[in-house]
């Protein structure tokens, strides 16, 4: 999958502008005294299945080395610290791996992946999936139901995946 950007790091801090209260950022003179503030990365991904546009956005990281290796690491794929896995990649990881694919259970995952897990969450980053994102996938199943007069109850979250997870997402400290 192509990204759209190789990313970018920067740093900034939490300074205020005194006269209108907003933070300033990556403007602050303060950033050129050594210390002050600290490293951000920043990731475009390819835009979600409403064209929308995505963006990792992390922070704090105390040198620009420690934010350059972090981005390197989201931007690599596969990479020893797994953690740079989309939620589709991770997910059919599962399925291909999972013992007598021929069972009805495995089946009936394999069906709620391909009808819904991949369509609404296969391209996000598995590192950033949130329970927002599960959320707005039932929201979005649960109103095209409505408009389709489908008649069948939405999927659930399938019960396999908060087990699984934390085997294939190592904390990336380790890079
Ligand atoms: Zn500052």
């Amino acid at each position: 999958m192509m990204r759209k950007s190789e990313g970018r790091i920067y740093r900034r801090c939490g300074c205020a502008d005194p006269a209108t209260g907003r933070p300033v950022g990556a403007c602050c003179p303060r950033l050129a005294q050594r210390g002050h503030g600290s490293w951000y990365l920043t990731l475009e991904l390819p835009p979600d299945p409403d064209g929308r546009r995505r963006r990792i956005r992390r922070g704090g990281y105390p040198t620009r080395q420690a934010a350059r290796q972090a981005l390197a690491q989201l931007r690599t794929p596969g990479l020893a610290g797994g953690t740079a896995i989309t939620t589709g990649q991770w997910l059919h990881r599962w399925l291909a791996c999972h013992a007598a694919p021929a069972s009805s259970t495995v089946r009936g995952y394999a069906a709620h992946v391909r009808l819904y897990l991949q369509p609404h969450l296969g391209a996000i980053q598995l590192a950033e999936l949130t329970t927002a994102h599960v959320q707005a996938m039932f929201t979005a199943i649960i109103r095209q139901h409505q408009a389709t007069g489908h008649p069948s109850p939405p999927p659930r979250w399938p019960a396999f995946a908060p087990r699984c997870a934390p085997r294939l997402t190592p904390r990336s400290a380790t890079a």
